[in-house]
């Protein structure tokens, strides 16, 4: 069928919107009618090939829509359902088996491969093939052949317009909170970075029941938003003495924990100095493979703990659902940090997730 797709073609130049060729679904495959599909940052970063994907290629991994057909081997879905698509995973490694599925063994091949596992792709244009199943979908298109553990039907009163970004971004910052850290009732902790990941965290640590979030950005703007959506109190991160602050404020003993989503590595220096001894301080930002980032091995030995997390250490068939109840509830507001574009202003959506003007771009159909 034809269809209409952003393609990245050439490093850092501007997607091509154009209409290409879509296959139908294999065995293991959903026709999905996108709604929404978000922007992340990885998506432009694959773009300017900061990460490997081959070119070019359909990107989008935060899509949500309605399912328009599905392959023969599919019991998940059936037509009509509406589902958010997440990360793609084999579902068989052991990393699948005990619920972390965004560490699964295939899952570069998966997600970044540009095809499906056996190398063919199911878009098509009059100068070829393109590359297709990004993080098993490639949603920035009005419909997607995915992947079936790509996946997740949701509930139908949530408007699927608001729903795409908790494939990746929302899901990276809530999970990061309720499932790596899982912080008690009642302990403080500093959040660094308020774009759709740390905005998220934000959220949560509220739900969880922290009872000091201090969010800690450059933006006035952010900052005033975090206030918004639960944070008991903010800092600018060009401060000198941040450090000090937040030691001060915690009667000098460090917060409970932190967690680090701007991927700049000064701030995630300041994130590991924050903590208490016996603190744990979660990284979710992102740093070209290779990258050091100091700190002080005293610290550390005092029982702290540092930690990565990747999409949320979470199986998305249940946290998705479990995040859009909290969302239904009125009490994970991501609404508040959304701006929603056509998918031929996508590369203004681009551009304004680059200079952060805009915190969380979606692109309806
Ligand atoms: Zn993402
Ligand atoms: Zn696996």
């Amino acid at each position: 069928m034809e269809i209409t797709a952003a393609i990245a073609k050439n490093i850092g130049t501007e997607l091509a919107v154009e209409l290409v060729n879509l296959d139908e679904p294999q065995a293991n495959e959903i026709l999905v009618k996108i709604v929404s599909a978000g922007i992340c940052r990885t998506d432009i970063d694959v773009r300017d090939q900061y990460i490997k994907t081959p070119l070019p290629v359909v990107l989008g991994h935060e899509g949500a829509g309605v399912v328009v057909k599905v392959g023969a081997a599919v019991t998940k879905v059936t037509i009509g359902d509406h589902v958010v698509l997440s990360l793609s995973s084999c579902g068989e490694c052991e990393k699948c088996k005990i619920g972390l599925p965004s560490y699964c063994i295939q899952h570069v091949a998966l997600n970044f491969g540009g095809s499906r596992l056996d190398g063919s792709v199911c878009l098509h244009n009059h100068e070829g093939d393109i590359h297709s199943h990004f993080f098993g979908q490639s949603s920035h298109a009005s419909y997607a052949v995915v992947n079936q553990t790509s996946v997740i039907k949701v509930s139908q009163t949530a408007d699927l317009k608001y729903l795409a970004p908790f494939a990746c971004g929302i899901m990276t910052g809530a999970g990061g909170i309720l499932n790596t850290l899982k912080p008690e009732p009642g302990t403080s902790i500093v959040i660094y970075g308020m774009g759709a990941v740390g905005l998220s965290a934000v959220m949560a640590a509220k739900i969880a029941g922290c009872s000091m979030i201090i969010s800690v950005d450059i933006s006035e703007k952010r900052l005033k938003l975090a206030l918004e959506v639960g944070a008991t109190h903010v800092l600018h991160g060009d401060r000198d003495d941040l450090v000090q602050t937040v030691l001060q404020m915690t009667s000098g003993r460090g917060a409970n924990y932190a967690f680090e989503s701007s991927g700049v590595k000064k701030v995630m220096t300041s994130a590991l100095n924050v903590i208490q001894e016996n603190g744990i301080c979660i990284l979710t930002g992102v740093l070209p493979a290779g990258s050091t980032v100091e700190f002080d091995a005293w610290n550390l030995l005092r029982g702290r703990t540092i930690k990565g997390s990747i999409m949320g250490d979470c199986v998305p068939e249940i946290f998705i659902p479990k995040m859009i109840r909290f969302y239904e509830e009125g009490r994970f507001p991501v609404d508040k940090m959304m701006k929603f574009f056509s998918l031929e202003d996508i590369n203004t959506a681009v551009t304004e997730s680059l200079s952060g003007e805009t915190i969380k771009a979606v692109i309806t159909f």
